[in-house]
């Protein structure tokens, strides 16, 4: 993933721009007046919030977080937050976007939403990210609300953050538990079953999706998934029990190859013990970039934005791509797939399994009554299935790609909403 970190310091982030395209040739095929193509391409708020820390040894640092917006067009606010040394403004603001299409394909009462803040939290300890995410959370507090802006986990954040967030703005109000402020938190404090697992297995269900319209079996699938945290490694267990086979999984320090299979069970209790794959007994090493280029028939990025790009997409041999990650392809990338017949499953369908799962943790927060996790799952199923069709005719319709597809499907969504809202004053 250095290449990704390369580009973002350079400010050669391609995910805002990869967005923004698919928007405009969206609005184009959908004939977008020009009005709703000025209010939609743009988010409606971007906050920049810069804030000190007193660290472990005593002194203070000052960090720099974010909190974009979208036009609340269908809903409140709604997507994760990331912690991560190279984000940006751009960066959050293309993950806002693309939070905004997303919710809308996947059928949710909300609009998109993104947070992060520039620090490195694999060098941080627990204290540390605690007074980070309390102070983050009070700077951001004025503008998220169970009712406007709901946030939730993303790139290394987990319902850890999310309870320190609910508590920090809870004691803020005289004590008055918000358990519909974010999702993704720990079962105990209103958060859901099944949201730990959702991503994966809403990425799990639309492969079978795409399997199935493709005339391919998933029993005997070879599959390589770059990016082994809570998306990968459950879509690896997913896929490994209906009969596919893993032969190659990666981190951010590298990945390792089998052609004669991978067992995620193995290689998770591998990583657990020594922090990475890299190293793993019985496979080849290999780097993150030949992963990509594998020859098999599942392409799962599961990692970071701008992985497959106009150098390596026309290298890539896998049949069908499933997006776990957020932006994993430029447009030019996308283009040549495309071209090439390689089935791209987008990631604002492909990775909707969690803010869909979300979307059920806040509902169920909001009557107080909690499902059981075959009612989550099978929830899921149904939203995912649904979505999934909605994009394929589309595609099918208008023989479009599928991620203009899935866009031309969101915006329209987007797009009716605004026009029934009308504008004020
Ligand atoms: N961070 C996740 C995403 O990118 C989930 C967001 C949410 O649950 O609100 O889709």
């Amino acid at each position: 993933m250095a290449a990704t970190t390369e580009a973002k310091r350079k400010g050669e982030l391609k995910m805002l721009e990869t967005a923004r395209y698919f928007f405009d040739e969206a609005a184009k095929k959908l004939k977008l007046e020009d009005s709703l193509i000025e209010l939609l391409r743009y988010p409606k708020r971007r906050l920049i919030v810069n804030f000190p820390v007193r660290m472990d040894n005593g002194k203070v640092m000052n960090f720099e977080g974010y909190r974009v917006q979208c036009h609340p067009v269908l809903g409140p606010g709604k997507g994760g937050i990331r912690y991560h040394p190279d984000t940006t403004l751009d960066e959050v603001e293309a993950l806002a976007v693309l939070m905004n299409w997303k919710c809308a394909v996947a059928g949710l009462p909300f609009s998109g939403a993104k947070g992060g803040v520039r620090c490195n939290p694999k060098e941080m300890s627990v204290g540390e990210l605690e007074r980070l995410t309390r102070r983050y959370a009070a700077e951001i507090a004025p503008i998220i609300g169970p009712d406007v802006d709901i946030p939730a986990p993303d790139v290394y954040t987990s319902s850890r953050e999310m309870a320190w967030i609910v508590d920090t703005i809870s004691m803020h109000h005289n004590g008055e538990f918000m358990p519909g402020l974010v999702t993704g938190k720990p079962i105990l404090l209103g958060g859901s079953l099944g949201r730990e697992t959702a991503t994966a297995r809403g990425g799990f269900f639309c492969t079978l999706e795409a399997l199935k319209h493709l005339n391919m079996k998933l029993e005997g699938a070879t599959v390589a998934i770059q990016g082994f945290g809570n998306a990968g490694s459950y879509y690896a267990q997913f896929v490994q029990e209906a009969g596919a086979k893993i032969i190659a999984i990666s981190d951010s320090k590298g990945g390792i190859y089998n052609s004669k299979g991978l067992d995620y069970k193995a290689v998770l209790a591998f990583k657990k013990e020594t922090g990475t794959v890299v190293g793993f007994k019985g496979a080849d090493k290999i780097t993150n970039e030949e992963l990509l280029e594998l020859q098999c028939d599942i392409l799962a990025p599961s990692a970071l934005e701008d992985q497959l790009h106009e150098r390596n997409a026309p290298k890539v041999k896998a049949k069908v791509i499933c997006e776990l990650a957020n932006g994993p392809t430029t447009k030019e990338a996308d283009a040549i797939l495309h071209e090439r017949n390689i089935f791209v499953i987008p990631d604002i369908l492909a990775n909707a399994g969690g803010v869909t799962v979300s979307y059920f943790e806040w509902v169920q927060d909001r009557y107080r009554y909690f499902w059981d996790a075959e009612r989550v799952d099978e929830r899921l199923k149904i939203f995912m299935t649904e979505a999934f069709k909605r994009v394929l005719d589309m595609h099918l319709k208008h023989k479009v790609d599928m991620r203009t597809a899935a866009f031309m499907t969101a915006v329209s969504r987007v797009a009716e909403a605004a026009r029934a809202r009308g504008m004020y004053p």
